[in-house]
């Protein structure tokens, strides 16, 4: 049975080495350049070392949402180029163009805001986001032409540099996805007509770099794919070629043997059947565990799988081990790469009715993420 190091009461474990194997399999399956998508947190694996991995990996920019999140990855050590495009109204950009952050821009006020971040002999590199379809950011329709114009006035002051046309898709369907990408081409041709010439141009994430390859581009910004997860209900990891990189575990804090009708945990939800023993995992919903899983979600222990019984707590919660030789420092595996035994991140969304995403992502800080590369 494998035992956590002593002291280790609970741990995520980021294989550096599956992302940046991740990396390098989705440049060759669309044989394109490779925007790693590393915000919030690098998708709960640790921003800047999940960075760096991908950068091994041949990914030659990184996108996050915001700008704190892309000079944490200055602070960090990392030095190639980075675009946000979610910015708060009113930000300024000065901090981000000193650091060389390259700016999504979804307005005419935004873009304004950028050229004013520019110093005397270097413009501000922006990436016009388009809104074609999705009704989130990007610039909205009926305000692309005038924002077009402005960028193009702005480039020929040296203040803005359009190196980038962006937009996302809504993943609702091959033919949504198609109308989008052709408003798109509509959007890089009136650009090209005022006189832009962005060289990169991006709007497949994970989902259609891999399903819809006239989205390709060139260029793809890919997020759950390099942590090795798949965006698809009905495809795992491991049918795309993806290894995950995150292994959730704890360490067994407790067991008890107990009598048929034994409740467990609040409001008993969960009582004993028979006389069986009980073991305490030390991770709850502060800890990312999704309590919406409660008695549905399902975790390792030697290589046997159990359900959660009763409800997630905050700090813990209780699996039903029946005659299984479990003991205290067991390791107890909640989620991992399935191929090498453990439940898989989409076993817990499937629990919780969400999705793998927001699995790892909301990992609390009070797990320790501990990098390995193997
Ligand atoms: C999060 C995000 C991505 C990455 O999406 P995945 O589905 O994780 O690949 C790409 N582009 C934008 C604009 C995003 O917000």
């Amino acid at each position: 049975m494998t035992r956590l190091p002593d002291g280790v009461m609970r741990e995520a474990i980021i294989d550096l080495s599956a992302i940046e194997a991740n990396v390098r399999h989705l440049r060759r399956l669309t044989e394109s350049e490779v925007i790693a998508v590393v915000k919030a947190d690098g998708y709960g694996h640790g921003a800047v070392r999940a960075a760096a991995a991908a950068l091994a990996g041949g990914a030659t920019r990184l996108g996050v949402a915001d700008i704190g999140e892309a000079l944490a990855l200055r602070r960090g050590g990392i030095d190639a180029p980075v675009i946000a495009w979610l910015h708060a109204p009113g930000t300024s950009f000065d901090e981000a163009a000193a650091h060389g952050i390259e700016l999504g821009i979804s307005n005419g006020d935004q873009l304004l805001s950028a050229a004013a971040a520019a110093s005397a002999d270097r413009p501000v590199k922006v990436h016009l986001k388009l809104d074609t379809g999705l009704s989130r950011s990007g610039i909205a329709p009926a305000e692309q032409a005038m924002v077009f114009a402005e960028a193009a006035r702005l480039e020929r002051l040296g203040r803005v540099s359009v190196v980038g046309l962006f937009s996302h898709f809504s993943n609702t369907s091959k033919s949504e996805d198609l109308a989008q990408l052709a408003r798109f081409h509509e959007g890089v041709t009136a650009a090209a007509l005022v006189g832009l010439r962005p060289h990169v141009r991006h709007i497949a994430a994970t989902a259609a770099a891999i399903d819809l390859p006239e989205a390709r581009l060139g260029c793809v910004r890919v997020g759950i794919g390099i942590y090795g997860l798949s965006p698809f209900d009905d495809r795992s990891s491991a049918e795309l070629g993806l290894r995950p990189a995150m292994t959730l575990r704890g360490a067994v804090a407790s067991t008890r043997r107990v009598g048929p009708g034994t409740g467990v945990s609040y409001g008993f939800d969960y009582r004993a059947d028979r006389e069986t023993t009980l073991a305490l995992v030390p991770l709850g919903y502060a800890d990312g565990v999704p309590r919406q899983a409660s008695g549905r979600g399902t975790v390792s222990i030697g290589g046997q799988t159990f359900t959660v019984a009763g409800r997630i707590a905050m700090d813990q919660f209780v699996v039903d081990v029946g005659d299984a030789a479990v003991s205290v420092g067991d390791e107890v595996t909640l989620f991992g790469d399935p191929t090498l035994g453990a439940p898989a991140a989409d076993d817990w969304a499937r629990a919780a009715g969400t999705i793998n995403y927001e699995i790892v992502t909301r990992i609390g800080a009070r797990v320790p993420r501990r990098q390995v590369t193997t």
